[in-house]
């Protein structure tokens, strides 16, 4: 047997087996020494049954001498009663409530084992354990297995249980007396990490004097090994994946003072000490021969943007070509106002391409790209579409990236040069996550709001309480200020979500404030009426803008002080932090109500969160407890790997640890050879679960 051995083949399991573990993807004996007990059961204190008292929690061992279903007839449920009798001559009963199953399972005269909280049945008397843990002996070398000492559960596949997965794990690793680790020796030394065979051993199977309260935090020796060494390979392979990059041929932009004269010139306010940072950091590496692949963090409102006009403005004035690419027409045209703005009175041609630009105005379009006449591109996914060719491609700016796949952003870079590319996100996450999310990418982050900004005075309110609601909408109103209104998230249907929209704009136009001015705003709208919507709103023309989730990013009008959102139950923490974010911009005071319906307990915590805090990073945190990583990463998209040991939750600091150690010995491995085994074992291995192509 060797770590490639297919379980399928192993004695006891079989073709049928097989594919259940199979399922579970666990094919081979590796993946099987590999898939962690979820938590343990501390069997080890095994008591005679003349000696246990109520209330503790026990592990008791004897033989059925009762065992059948009973029907109650007082609550017509479906009681399974078994009774153990041990070498004390004293009994107990274990009750399973609608525990019908177990009649094939458990039978007169069986060995068992039961682990589970003593109690006193209230209703017959008797001492009992309700719903134990249990475990059937077939043999001595069973009970030494599962009972008498702490105990690995495992999540099973299908009809397999713990204990059958407890077995064979254990058949697989006796069958390993030596195993080579491919951990560095120098790392595991100096970590003082057990090796690998002894963590395995001991993960599975450990040891009687063991701490029970580490194993169950995942915090044992063994366990941080394997958590740290599957980070270590992902890092590793990051690394050498950046190391590569590095050398890669670019454009070398120059930081002279006609740029720098431009960027003051250009400049509306001053920046943020952080936004200063943050462009230090990016012209350091346009400067460089590499193609820059840096990733812009910072919350809402913490002003991105302007940092990404000054990159374009180094490129621009080295004679290169800018494209600014955002997920939505909305937000690509108001970048596209806010570009055209501040750079055509310094000679820069901004234009705007689309879905929705057609026929002849595109040709147009695309001829002056071609030519090197447009300077600024700004678009939708329609700047990467296969026919656009630039003439000097230097500068992509990617904003609100979570929104578009990887492959967008492969094919994008594919076009002509190596162009530096500068991703934008205003979902904050913490930097070494990101880095690891992002893989390939440097992270720069604007940690500091503008300056003025006051908090935003968060509510949740009920339906009940509208007409209140309403009225302070249109004190606001009156008061010069403007509102958003956004609707109902409908996910399954945009058509349904639309005419939601539809609805409320009616009854708010017509009904509510049928003195005031009333826009709508969604995604069906063709692209001149949103342009005009959107435009209006900005020059305070519309006081009460009610909208679908399009504004969700970006949108940027200072003058709003209320975000209204209806039935804020639906939406996600990220998307409500985004949607507040849409107010605050200004020196007036701003609100954040959230109208809400019934309310699940996450959609509870979503808005607790809400109305306690605003800082993003904080927002972040809970939603990907309460999302999980997968969903809240989007993982096939952002092609975060699905980790087996570890969780990039709960080992943040590992994942550290690993960086960092993963880093150093990509610099400065000890030899030559381990490095390349290592290179070796990454390609083997790792390329295929977690994408690292072209590793080395
Ligand atoms: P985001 O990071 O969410 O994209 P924006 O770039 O839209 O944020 O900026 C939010 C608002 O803050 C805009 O109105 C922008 O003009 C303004 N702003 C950005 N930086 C500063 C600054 N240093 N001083 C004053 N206002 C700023
Ligand atoms: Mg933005």
């Amino acid at each position: 047997m060797d770590l490639e051995t297919p379980l399928e083949t192993l004695k006891g399991v079989g073709t049928q087996r097989g594919r259940l573990l199979a399922r579970k993807g666990l094919t081979t004996v590796e993946d099987l020494l590999y898939h962690m007990p979820f938590r343990y059961e501390d069997r080890g204190n095994i008591k005679p049954l003349s000696g246990i008292s109520l209330g503790e929690t026990a592990t008791v061992i004897g033989k059925l001498t009762a065992a059948q279903l009973f029907q109650s007839r007082r609550t017509g449920t479906r009681l399974f009663e078994a009774r153990l009798r041990d070498d004390s001559g004293a009994e107990l009963v274990a009750k399973w409530f609608r525990g019908d199953y177990l009649k094939d399972i458990l039978s007169r005269g069986k060995s068992v084992a039961f682990y589970g909280k003593v109690e006193r049945d209230s209703f017959s008397g008797e001492i009992c354990i309700f719903h134990p843990e249990f475990e059937i002996l077939d043999d001595a070398q069973d009970a030494q297995l599962h009972v008498g000492r702490i105990v690995p559960v495992y999540e099973a596949p299908g009809k397999m249980t713990a204990r059958q997965l407890r077995g064979l794990t254990y058949r697989c690793l006796a069958a390993f007396p030596e195993l080579d680790d491919p951990l560095p020796e120098t790392v595991r030394r100096r970590l003082g990490f057990p090796n690998l065979l002894k963590a395995l051993n001991d993960v599975h199977f450990p040891a009687g004097d063991a701490d029970l309260q580490a194993l169950k935090s995942f915090r044992s020796p063994a366990q941080i090994r394997l958590i740290f060494e599957e980070f270590f390979f992902l890092e590793c392979g990051l690394a050498l994946k950046r190391q590569k990059a590095r050398t890669a041929q670019g454009i070398t932009f120059s930081l002279n003072d006609r740029a720098r004269n431009q960027i003051k010139k250009i400049l509306p306010f001053k920046p943020t000490g952080a936004q200063k940072r943050v462009l230090k950091e990016i012209a350091g590496d346009m400067a460089q021969a590499a193609p820059m692949n840096r990733l812009l963090q910072g919350d809402v409102g913490s002003g991105k943007t302007i940092v990404a006009l000054e990159a374009a403005v180094i490129a621009l004035e080295n004679d290169y070509q800018v494209a600014v690419m955002a997920p939505t027409e909305i937000l690509a045209t108001q970048h596209y106002l806010y570009f055209k703005h501040l750079l055509e009175p310094a000679g820069y041609l901004v234009v705007l391409l689309t879905g929705s630009t057609k026929g002849a105005d595109k040709k147009k379009l695309k001829r002056a790209i071609s030519e090197g006449l447009a300077h600024v591109v700004i678009g939708t996914h329609a700047v990467i579409s296969e026919d656009v060719v630039f003439k000097r491609l230097g500068l992509i700016v990617i904003d609100e990236q979570h929104r578009f796949g990887v492959m967008q952003r492969w094919r994008l870079l594919q076009k002509g040069l190596h162009p530096d590319v500068l991703v934008m996100t205003a979902t904050p996450i913490p930097r070494t996550l990101a880095l690891t999310l992002y893989g390939e990418l440097d992270v720069s982050i604007i940690d500091e709001l503008p300056p003025g900004r006051r908090p935003i005075d968060t509510r949740e309110t009920a339906f009940a309480d509208e007409h209140k609601v309403f009225e302070f909408l249109r004190r606001q109103v009156q008061a010069g200020r403007q509102v958003y209104v956004v609707c109902p998230l409908i996910e399954e249907s945009e058509t349904k979500q639309v005419a939601a929209a539809q609805d409320v704009y009616e009854r708010l136009a017509k009904k509510v404030f049928p003195d005031l001015k009333v826009g709508l705003l969604h995604g069906r709208l063709p692209t001149p009426d949103k342009e005009a919507v959107m435009d209006a709103f900005k020059r305070n023309q519309v006081g009460i803008l009610v909208s679908t989730t399009v504004i969700e990013v970006g949108v940027d009008v200072p003058n709003a002080t209320v975000m209204l959102v209806l039935h804020a139950e639906t939406f996600g923490l990220s998307q409500l932090h985004q949607l507040r974010g849409r107010v605050g911009r200004g020196a007036e005071r701003s609100y954040c109500i959230l109208m809400c319906g019934e309310k699940n307990e996450t959609a509870r915590e979503r808005i607790r969160t809400m109305v306690e805090t605003q800082d993003g990073f904080r927002i972040a945190d809970v939603d990907l407890r309460l999302r999980g990583p997968g969903e809240f990463f989007g993982t096939k998209q952002s092609g975060l790997p699905a980790f087996r040991v570890a969780d990039i939750i709960r080992d943040r600091e590992l994942l550290e640890l690993a960086r960092g150690e993963a880093a150093a010995f990509v610099e400065h491995p000890p030899d030559k050879k381990r490095l390349i085994q290592l290179v070796d074992y990454i390609r083997d291995k790792w390329q295929r679960r977690y994408g690292l192509v072209q590793v080395g």
